[in-house]
């Protein structure tokens, strides 16, 4: 059975801890070299030949930066290690002339994959192979033709990064300058339509909220002319109606070879023909399963089990539409009445309404329609224009946007049990601009929840996060509510995070920065109702997982729930 030991560089500090993995290793003790220090780092290097895999160093080491693996005969050699006890990934996606949808945790190789099909990154074989024998490794293979035009340099690949915040830093004008200039397919117009860009055309690009970098990112990249489009987590930052107008615009390129790394699954869902899933261990390695239709690879994804390769990667992400519980039982932590909020060119209106003790609240509306005015009008930051509330609510706030610092995570002193149910303590010690996306997410969520409050609130906190991680956080959040005899308000545009998590639904129309109206909070079935009858979109339930899935516009299912009324819930 082949041996993998991985150290993640980032995390090992051997003036900290002494090289403790060294000192407790069995081998090393007896005189094997299984592990040595890199004379250039001071770094261990850990040998797969020669470690007997005890598995001693990765628990003692303090950092969690070693991971020793047994994996099966079968898997062969990689297609692309990262140097000695580097990240590997064993086989490659399947270009398709379609939309294929890749999903799978974070650090599981996705844009590695994506890289090497951009012809960014040439795949090595584990060491340093050369084209050719690259070439041999995949003779026969579906994928064959294509890497035939890598090695050639005959690809000519489209891509849209993952962190759109970076943008500003590298491109200058405004976004109709930036985007004239890459307009190759005279698609142009058509595209800013579809996104629904025209209000954001004359900004400069500095000026630029995320959502509308985001669209920027992805019109840049549908303009151009390519052999093959890559694009990496294309919602992050939208809300609902954007997501399915830029799900509508790929697909209008679906003749082309486009590959979508994406974590909300309902836009995977629609807008991909295939799906690809990446398993194994994130920042250890990664597996490419086999090319699956889009329904069933989703519902194979959830439930942990790849069925044509007989494979449990892990337990089944379990997942069941919340009962509601009973109102009446319940205490109110708030009742307020109408209330109104105007600032110079935007108003907000919201219904009277409720909130409970115990309950975790979902919100979902457009961006800038007032959910965090409302949210401070309850805190007493700010006064409604029309009368008073005082309640005086102790509120704990995430914000959308997070801004890191240079300190570590352990100065924002979290709270134990957050830091344990968020998996962070291996993180503690890092510092904050130093972490990933999810990290970084991760760690807000925390410092929210670790606060003394009667209503939290958290704003987006699935940006960056993989799917399991959204599932595990919608999980700890209704425990959370009730453990802390607190109400949680999740503003999220993931449908399936908001559908997983909601006790009931508060619902936000209007027009961003112009209006906002904001629905009493409803139950879970009546405000889905409500908001996708907003977005003329309909959903049905997948029969085998129960997971929300949006209907095809125009489809007979789509027409017949549309004539009901029903846009949620039917089956
Ligand atoms: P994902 O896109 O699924 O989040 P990535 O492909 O970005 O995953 O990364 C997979 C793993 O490879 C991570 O552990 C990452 O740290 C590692 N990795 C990525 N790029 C490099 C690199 N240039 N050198 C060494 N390790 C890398
Ligand atoms: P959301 O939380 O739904 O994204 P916000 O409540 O943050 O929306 O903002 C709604 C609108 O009110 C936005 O157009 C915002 O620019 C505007 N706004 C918010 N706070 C102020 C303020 N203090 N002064 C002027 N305009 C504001
Ligand atoms: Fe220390 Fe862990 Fe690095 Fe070994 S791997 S040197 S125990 S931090
Ligand atoms: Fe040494 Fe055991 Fe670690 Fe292998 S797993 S390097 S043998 S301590």
């Amino acid at each position: 059975m082949p041996r993998i030991a991985v150290l993640d560089k980032d995390r090992c500090k051997p003036d900290d801890c002494r090289l403790l993995c060294m000192r407790v290793c069995p081998k090393v003790k007896t005189g094997d070299e299984a592990i040595i220090i890199d004379e250039e780092t001071g770094k261990p290097v850990i040998s797969e030949l020669l470690c007997s895999g005890c598995g001693i160093c990765v628990k003692k080491c303090p950092f969690n930066a070693i991971s020793i693996i047994n994996l099966p005969e079968e898997i062969g050699e990689p297609v692309h290690q990262y140097g000695i006890n580097g990240f590997r990934i064993y086989s490659l996606p399947t270009p398709k002339n379609a939309v294929v949808g890749i999903v799978g945790s974070n650090g599981i190789g996705k844009t590695t994959v994506l890289k090497i099909l951009a012809g960014e990154l040439k795949p090595n074989l584990g060491s340093n192979a050369e084209w050719s024998e690259i070439l041999e490794r995949f003779r026969g293979n579906e994928i064959q033709n294509y890497l035939e035009k890598l090695a050639s340099g005959e690809v000519k690949a489209v891509y849209k990064p993952q962190y759109v915040e970076s943008i500003p830093r590298y491109v200058e004008g405004t976004v109709r300058n930036v985007l004239e200039e890459r307009d190759e397919s005279g698609r142009l117009e058509n595209i800013v339509e579809a996104l629904d860009m025209d209000s954001c055309m004359g900004k400069d690009v500095n000026s630029l909220s995320g959502g509308e970098l985001q669209k920027m990112a992805i019109a840049a990249c549908l303009i151009r002319e390519g052999d093959v489009y890559l694009l990496d987590e294309p919602s992050s930052y939208l809300d609902v109606s954007e997501r399915l107008n830029v799900a509508r615009a790929v697909r209008e390129l679906s003749g082309s070879n486009v590959f979508v790394i994406e974590h909300d699954l309902v836009v995977v869902d629609y807008l991909s023909d295939y799906v690809h899933i990446i398993y194994g261990k994130p920042g250890a390695y990664g597996i490419v399963s086999n090319i699956k239709g889009v329904r069933v690879g989703i519902n194979e994804y959830l439930s942990g089990y790849l069925k044509s390769e007989n494979v449990r990667f892990r337990e089944e992400l379990s997942f069941s539409v919340a009962t509601p519980s009973e109102i009446s039982k319940r205490s109110e932590l708030v009742k307020y009445p109408p209330l109104e909020k105007k600032y110079p060119g935007f108003d907000l209106r919201v219904d009277e309404g409720v909130l409970y003790k115990l309950e975790v609240v979902g919100v979902l509306g457009p961006n800038a329609t007032g959910k965090t005015t409302f949210v401070k009008m309850l805190a007493d930051v700010i006064k409604p224009d029309n009368r008073e509330i005082g309640c005086n609510l102790n509120v704990s706030y995430k914000p959308q946007y997070i801004k890191p610092s240079a300190e570590t995570v352990r100065c924002l002193k979290l709270k134990t049990c957050v830091i344990k149910k968020l998996g962070l303590a291996h993180l503690l010690e890092s510092r904050l601009d130093e972490l990933s996306g999810g990290e970084l997410q991760r760690v807000a969520v925390a410092d929210c929840l670790s606060r003394n409050a009667d209503l939290y609130l958290l704003d987006e906190p699935s940006a960056y996060l993989d799917v399991e991680e959204r599932l595990r956080l919608a999980k700890y959040l209704r425990r959370f509510s009730e453990d802390n005899k607190s109400s949680v308000l999740v503003v999220d545009h993931d449908i399936l995070l908001i559908d997983y998590l909601s006790d009931r639904l508060m619902v936000f129309s209007g027009e961003s920065g112009r209006h906002g109206r904001a629905s009493e909070s409803l139950s879970l079935r009546d405000g889905m109702n409500l908001f996708l009858k907003e977005m003329n979109v309909s959903f049905r339930r997948d029969l085998d997982s129960g997971r929300p899935r949006a209907n095809k516009p125009n489809s007979i299912k789509d027409r017949e729930q549309k004539k009901k009324g029903e846009y949620y819930y039917t089956r």
